[in-house]
């Protein structure tokens, strides 16, 4: 396996004459859970959605594994999962539909052993034969999380995953990170939620009106009051 999942070089986006990303630089290893925070508007679902292949980059290259996205989105995408704001789920179908269908997709052998196991692992194993769209927030949150999950991708991407997750959720999800990294994925997601993100991550970049401003390792911020101090001295400038 590649020791990068995840090369972004001198990232640039421009949407007309306002710079959404500029110069952003950085690596994700295998088994790394990198969190990405920032204030609103700072660039950090600008930066997802160009890892996930949903949008092109006005300047700079992204490799997922040893796969540049610029030429090759289409592989890139088959090694992603991506949480984003969009469920990608059809209201219409029931939970299990949604999940088969995206298993039938991906070309999984077993697609009802997996769904069932994913199911099991958002904690949605009882409302598998609901209408997705009847599904309240939270638990198409869920399914969301499901469906990513299905095909084990190597590198995660999620975009505020916590938001509209109860507690227990919130919790699975946190297992289910920290089981990717054992497994040796690649875990970068956004979050505004630093009590969480930042005991779960490994290492956490701060984003500021679209430049990388820090990339802190665990160690680097020794107590959760360290990196509070560095957060607000971003956040005043
Ligand atoms: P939040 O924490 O509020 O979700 P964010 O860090 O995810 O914010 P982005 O959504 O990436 O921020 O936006 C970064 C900047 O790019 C903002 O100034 C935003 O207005 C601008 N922007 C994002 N998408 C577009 C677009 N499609 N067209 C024009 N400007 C855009």
């Amino acid at each position: 396996m590649s020791d990068t999942l995840i090369a972004v070089e001198n990232l640039d986006k421009v949407y007309g004459a306002r710079w959404a990303l500029r110069g952003v630089s950085f690596r994700v290893a295998p088994g790394e859970i990198v969190a990405l925070v920032g204030p609103n508007g700072a660039g950090k679902t600008t930066l997802l959605r160009l890892l996930a292949t949903l949008t092109r980059p006005s300047a700079g290259a992204i490799h997922i594994g040893r796969i540049p996205t610029n030429s090759h989105a289409a592989a890139a995408r088959r090694a992603i999962g991506f949480v984003g704001h969009q469920t990608f789920l059809y209201d219409n179908l029931t939970a299990r539909e949604n999940l088969e269908f995206y298993a039938r997709l991906y070309g999984l052998v077993d697609a009802r052993a997996r769904v069932r196991a994913v199911a099991q692992e958002v904690g949605i194993e009882n409302r598998l034969e609901d209408v997705t769209g009847t599904l309240s927030r939270g638990l198409q949150q869920r399914v969301t999380l499901a469906r990513v999950i299905l095909h084990q991708p190597a590198v995660l991407l999620l975009d505020e995953p916590y938001t509209g997750l109860d507690q227990l959720a919130a919790n699975r999800l946190d297992a289910i990170l920290r089981n990717a990294k054992e497994e040796g994925r690649a875990v970068f997601f956004s979050t505004h939620d630093l009590e969480r993100g930042l005991t779960v991550c490994d290492r956490a970049l701060i984003l500021n009106k679209g430049r990388l401003t820090h990339d802190l390792p665990r160690a680097a911020w020794s107590n959760r009051a360290g990196f509070m101090e560095i957060y607000a001295r971003v956040l005043n400038n």
